[in-house]
């Protein structure tokens, strides 16, 4: 049974780390505090009985896959005998390189350390690394056991084997992986998402509709459509001339801010910051954040 290590038990790691025991893999889990691994073992657990109650698992399934995980505050016990590795660590530069440099003094040179980065470029990253060439990035969705999509992100010294091992690893675990050919901040969906989320900021900031009904414009017309067929096919469909027409004409109008409208600045100052504090645009129930979240 091949072994794989995910470092970080937060938000998205303890989803990756489940995909993967779920697959059949021996995961090993590491964090810095036996209390995040802990808390990501329930979490794991609450994951995997959601699917039991939608019958997608059956309890017998569940207890095989929390047998394949096991959790340590010991790096050279998480890595040792693993094939790859998936770092999940806070969203810190330095916190990333400093895990690194610990990691590479103990793992053998063809171990893949693929970073679930959402932020730092591939040769940000790589600059904290000896050995640049077994470094991708492989971009998890939250919550990571559910959606699909993970881009996958190599740079000019990534050899294809590399790329080709991890594509075939998120397969395996049920991924729809998309390789990126140049490594863009935000990569794809990220990137698609804000040109969306910005222009509905401004359309509410506007007054143009309310806030539900701006939603619905997407989830009952163009969102319903996006599940299956993307923008791109989307335009072959409609017409190139006609989408044409539509870029050119609608450009000049459309939102190119680059801070959020100050309704949004506000609440973000206010603690508003939707559902992890109660309060957002559509919920009203105002309390402050848990601890680990
Ligand atoms: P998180 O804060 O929920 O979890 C981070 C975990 O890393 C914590 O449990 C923390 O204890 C642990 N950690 C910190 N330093 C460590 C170290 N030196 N060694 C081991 N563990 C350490 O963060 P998250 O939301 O799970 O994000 C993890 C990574 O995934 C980040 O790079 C983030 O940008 C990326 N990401 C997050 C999301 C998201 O929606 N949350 C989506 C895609 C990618």
């Amino acid at each position: 049974m091949e072994k794989i290590t995910v470092l970080g038990a937060g938000t998205m790691g303890h989803g990756i780390a489940q995909l993967f025991a779920q697959a059949g893999f021996e995961v090993s889990l590491y964090d810095i505090h036996d209390q995040f691994l802990n808390q990501a073992l329930t979490r794991i657990s609450s994951n995997l009985d959601l699917l039991i109650e939608s019958n997608s698992l059956t309890p017998v399934d569940k207890e095989k896959t929390l047998q394949q995980i096991s959790q340590t505050t010991n790096l050279v016990e998480a890595v040792d005998g693993t094939s790859f590795i998936i770092e999940a660590v806070s969203e810190n530069l330095q916190v990333k390189f400093d895990l690194f440099k610990q990691l590479e003094e103990v793992i053998n040179e063809d171990v893949i350390i693929a970073s679930n980065t959402s932020t730092f470029s591939i040769q940000q990253l790589a600059e904290g690394l000896q050995h640049r060439n077994r470094l991708i990035i492989t971009h998890f969705f939250n919550p990571a056991h559910l959606v699909p999509l993970v881009e996958v992100v190599k740079s000019p010294e990534t050899p294809q084997e590399i790329i080709d091992r991890a594509v075939e690893m998120l397969k395996l675990i049920g991924k729809q992986p998309v390789i990126l050919k140049k490594d863009v901040p935000g990569l794809i969906a990220n990137r698609l998402q804000a040109a969306l989320v910005r222009e509905a900021f401004y359309l509410l900031s506007e007054g143009v509709a309310d806030g539900k009904d701006i939603d619905l414009a997407i989830t009952a017309g163009p969102g319903f459509r996006w599940a299956f067929i993307g923008p791109l096919e989307t335009a072959d469909f409609g017409g190139l001339d006609i989408w044409k027409s539509v870029v050119e004409n609608l450009s000049p109008v459309l939102s190119k801010d680059e801070k959020v409208p100050a309704f949004i600045e506000e609440k973000v100052q206010n603690g508003e910051l939707g559902t992890k504090t109660g309060c957002g645009l559509f919920i009203h129930n105002c309390h402050t954040i848990p601890p680990f979240f």
